[in-house]
């Protein structure tokens, strides 16, 4: 698969959702590949978002090509915090101290990023956050000052009817919540997510094999 053929799908789920062309951005999920082959098979079709889940990894990357727009999209420990300079979205808050940290070192780097929130999907996942937590969670990651632009979650694998239902329960609470964005959809299930109102996908897998 390429990034065309992967923009081809997308425009297709989003007219099939009869969704306006272009309100889904692929974020290309970069992790474990080297920067020649980030340049050659994504960057060379356009300015898309890269997105990687590990700190020291990241933290590599955005100094070896800053002007990237850089996501973050991992678990993100205490000591991983100061890896995140430079980067505008992290989808992956699920934890109030999270916040706290992030928005304590965005006060140092004099540039803050965004965040999403993680939502738990009940399927015995170890991150995000309990949908009935989410409003209190939500108000007090605000509190810290970072923008809260929406909710992020992952589907369960192989099982197409239970991650339809995952993401328009996300969608669901991301609209009760007032929140514009939803990232969901990976490569497995990028479709699914765009019919249920996805804005950002993360796609890793499918436009590098
Ligand atoms: C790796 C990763 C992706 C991309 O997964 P693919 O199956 O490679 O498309 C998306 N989201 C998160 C949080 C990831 O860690």
């Amino acid at each position: 698969m390429s990034v065309p053929q992967v923009l081809s799908d997308i425009r297709a789920a989003e007219q099939q959702a009869g969704r306006e062309a272009g309100s889904v951005r692929l974020v290309a999920v970069t992790k474990g590949h080297a920067l020649d082959e980030i340049r050659e098979r994504v960057l060379a079709h356009g300015d898309f978002p890269l997105a990687e889940n590990r700190g020291q990894e990241l933290r590599d990357k955005v100094a070896a090509w800053p002007q990237a727009e850089w996501h973050f999209i991992g678990p993100l420990q205490r000591n991983k915090v100061k890896y995140l300079r430079g980067v505008t979205l992290v989808h992956s808050i699920e934890e109030v101290w999270q916040a706290q940290a992030l928005a304590d070192a965005a006060a140092a780097w004099g540039q803050a990023p965004d965040v999403l929130l993680q939502r738990h999907n009940g399927e015995g996942q170890k991150h995000g956050v309990l949908p009935e937590d989410l409003p209190a969670v939500l108000r007090e990651v605000q509190a810290t000052g970072l923008r809260v632009r929406g909710l992020m979650t992952m589907a369960p694998y192989d099982d197409p009817a239970r991650a339809a239902q995952v993401f328009a329960d996300t969608a669901r609470q991301a609209r009760e919540l007032g929140l514009p964005d939803l990232s969901m959809g990976m490569s497995g299930d990028y479709p699914l997510a765009i019919a249920a109102g996805a804005t950002l996908v993360r796609v890793g897998r499918r436009l590098f094999s």
